[in-house]
């Protein structure tokens, strides 16, 4: 180890996000224990009867793969991690969940035929309250484990209201012309996977299939979320 970096984890130990407990030299954000114990869909590999994102989205929008990474409940050590990732301004966080997510994936199916990853946009105005996307930070920890080319070809053209306490129906409406493709001739005839932070309703990511639908019609589209709800 780096002399230097000893002397600086020694006096600063790194903490495992999710139990407090120092980290190894090769753990990042998170200890190897806390990672293998989150709650894995593996939606991925199982029938779409039993896929909650595909059911979700089945006959709203044409889509080739849909999956959520991680169990997501108001319980669960990924709802924490989700707070942190949305209010606390984790990046590093948000790059290794997503890096995970895209090494885990990296030789499935799922990924076998897809060209290229697109974060869900948040309005500038959001982003520049907040200080970063989340969605945009896991996307660039997926695109580095699974190798696949990050393309910012989406923008929100709209702020809106917080939808935690709207219903479906009202989060529909609310998400009815949110997004714009600025850069159609990057996804033309490619198979565009989406991805966003977390997916409860499906409103928001609903919203973005459809306007990638319209906008660019000869690319395929695929959905992930890092987190689902059940
Ligand atoms: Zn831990």
């Amino acid at each position: 180890m780096n002399p230097l970096k000893y002397i600086v984890d020694f006096m600063f130990p790194r903490r495992c996000h999710i139990c407090g407990g120092s980290l190894a030299e090769d753990e990042e954000c998170l200890c190897t224990i806390c990672l293998g114990a989150l709650p894995r869909t593996g939606f991925h590999r199982v029938e779409d009867s039993r896929n909650a994102m595909v059911q979700r989205f089945a006959g709203l929008v044409p889509f080739r793969h849909a999956s959520g990474h991680f169990f997501y409940s108001p319980q669960s050590p990924i709802a924490g991690l989700m707070i942190d990732l949305k209010y606390h301004h984790y990046s590093s966080l948000a790059r290794r969940l997503g890096r995970v997510m895209g090494e885990e994936l990296r030789t499935t199916p799922f990924l076998s035929d897809v060209d290229c990853v697109v974060p869900i946009p948040m309005h500038w105005l959001k982003q520049s309250i907040r200080g970063y996307n989340p969605a945009r930070e896991i996307a660039v920890g997926f695109a580095e484990g699974s190798d696949l080319e990050l393309v910012d070809a989406m923008i929100m053209t709209r702020h809106r209201r917080t939808q935690t306490k709207q219903t479906l129906d009202r989060r529909l409406r609310n998400a009815s012309g949110l997004f714009a493709v600025t850069k159609p001739e990057q996804l033309d005839n490619r198979h565009v996977l989406l991805l966003d932070d977390v997916c409860t309703t499906g409103a928001t990511m609903l919203a973005a299939a459809q306007t990638l639908r319209r906008t660019v019609p000869d690319a395929a589209i695929s959905m992930l979320t890092l987190g689902v709800t059940f």
